[in-house]
């Protein structure tokens, strides 16, 4: 700091206002620590913004433009299209509505938002840069909460015309007649199927040999087989290299390939905000993908916490907000630690995809023995009524029975998954499942169903 610069306190700094940072912020604060929110473009962060939010705004838009086809099976007819210009303006009313809720959320909870780009200068100290002015705050603890951006291809430089990010698919007023999505990750899988519905022909290109490779086989392979049926085109062990304006090219087990598209969505990941931030400064090591290693309190060092995509596991918004609350209750001078039994995972794709706790592979390599449950959803009435039992849903236990993951592809997998999510952390075993009363006829049912079969 130069001498004569002023330099404010809080107790609390927390540096990014996506869901990790502003639930840290407010929580600190209901803890009764002075907090400080700093971030540098929207509060809400990517996924209000650019992420959770506008993606399953379009994936609905899409759902329902591609009811009508779904339903004529049903001798329902209809029609429908998508007006993108109004989509989009009704993704930003619902984004903006949004935005407010965490703008009067951070206002009702005493916490100071300061609009800029913060970095450290010690380890008890950031500078924060607005518009060519910068101001110094001191604190008891910094939360680093500036989570991810989208990984770059080197040949596949994103120009935000034809070669995109997901931000760029989310922000559509065309659909592209034909598009490559390069990933076969839930990002990549989720846009794809929703571009497929608005009308565009879909190729995804995806480097390992299954959809969704961080999850449980059986799943990337049933939806692999349901968007192949649904005429998305799936080229699997495929490397995509470079494109001339006018096609992709790709290589495979086939060999070489051109793809003539009009757009290519770059989806191959993310990669953590921790390059800009001076954490060398603060005494804090970054491992080598960039992520900031913290212990279960959510501690780098004595005095900077992190939460969100900028640490590691999967990078989602509600793994960051349940770190949210250790990280406040740990620099508010609480014993907290981020042991949570099991994360669940969703893809909203069609059908969706959903995971909670371990794969029986998972379970081995961790030296358990498991027993599995399979009920394929051509069992469940109500899958069948929504016109789509192609799915299963799998449970996986301890011989004992003591429940340790579900995996479900299939109608509102998504919504399903709480409850195994809520077995595996109250550690409930097949028998609790089986013997607990579901509703007749409902998609739960199939959990109860799996338990029993
Ligand atoms: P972010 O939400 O990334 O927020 C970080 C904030 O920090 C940003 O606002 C940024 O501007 C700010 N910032 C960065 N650096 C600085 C700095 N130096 N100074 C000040 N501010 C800074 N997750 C789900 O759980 N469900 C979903 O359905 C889902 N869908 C997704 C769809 C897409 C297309 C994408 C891209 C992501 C999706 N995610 C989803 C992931 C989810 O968005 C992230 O896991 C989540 O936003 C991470 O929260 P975070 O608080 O760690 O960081």
């Amino acid at each position: 700091m130069v001498v004569g610069e002023v330099s404010t306190f809080s107790e609390v700094v927390v540096i990014g206002g996506g869901p990790g940072g502003y639930a840290t912020a407010e929580r600190a604060a209901a803890l009764g620590r002075s907090v400080v929110l700093v971030e540098r473009e929207r509060l809400g962060g990517v996924c209000l913004n650019a992420g959770c939010i506008p993606s399953k705004a379009l994936i609905q838009v899409a759902n329902t433009v591609a009811l009508p086809a779904e339903a004529a099976a049903w001798g329902v007819e209809s029609d429908a299209r998508a007006d993108m210009e109004r989509v989009q303006a009704w993704m930003a009313a619902v984004m903006d509505r949004l935005r407010g809720d965490v703008e009067g959320r951070m206002r009702r909870a005493g916490v100071g938002v300061v609009r800029g780009t913060a970095r450290f200068s010690t380890a008890r100290r950031v500078v924060v840069a607005t518009n060519g002015s910068t101001q110094h705050i001191e604190f008891d603890h910094a939360v680093v909460a500036t989570g991810s951006r989208p990984t770059a291809l080197r040949a596949l430089a994103v120009d935000h015309a034809r070669i995109l990010d997901s931000t760029d698919v989310l922000a559509l007023r065309a659909i592209p007649r034909r598009t490559a999505v390069i990933g076969g990750g839930y990002i990549g899988l989720e846009l794809g199927c929703a571009l497929h519905k608005l009308g565009s022909a879909v190729t995804v290109v995806e480097i390992a040999d299954r959809l969704l490779p961080a999850m449980h086989p059986a799943l990337g392979g049933a939806l692999q087989r349901r968007l192949s049926a649904r005429g998305i085109e799936v080229l699997l062990g495929t490397s995509a290299l470079d494109d001339d304006g006018a096609a992709l090219r790709v290589r495979g087990p086939d060999g070489e390939r051109r793809i003539e598209v009009d757009a290519v969505v770059v989806a191959v990941g993310r990669r953590p905000n921790t390059d800009e931030l001076g954490l060398e400064r603060a005494g804090v090591p970054c491992d080598a993908a960039g992520r900031i290693a913290v212990d279960p309190s959510r501690r780098a060092t004595r005095t900077v916490l992190a939460v969100g995509d900028v640490t590691d596991g999967p990078g989602l918004a509600h793994k960051a907000t349940a770190e949210a609350e250790v990280a406040a209750a740990t620099a508010a001078g609480r014993r907290a630690a981020f042991a949570p039994a099991c994360i669940p995972e969703v893809v909203f794709t069609d059908p969706e995809v959903a995971s909670a706790g371990l794969t029986p592979e998972r379970a081995r390599e961790a030296g358990a023995e498991v027993v599995t449950r399979r009920l394929p959803l051509t069992a469940s009435a109500r899958a069948l009524l929504r016109g789509d039992g192609a799915g299963f849903v799998e449970l996986v236990a301890e011989p004992s029975g003591a429940l340790l993951g579900a995996h479900i592809v299939g109608p509102d997998a998504a919504e399903l998954i709480a409850e195994a999510a809520l077995a595996i952390e109250m550690g409930a075993t097949l028998e609790d499942l089986a013997l607990t009363i579901h509703p007749h006829p409902t998609l739960s049912e199939s959990l109860a169903m799996a338990a029993m079969s």
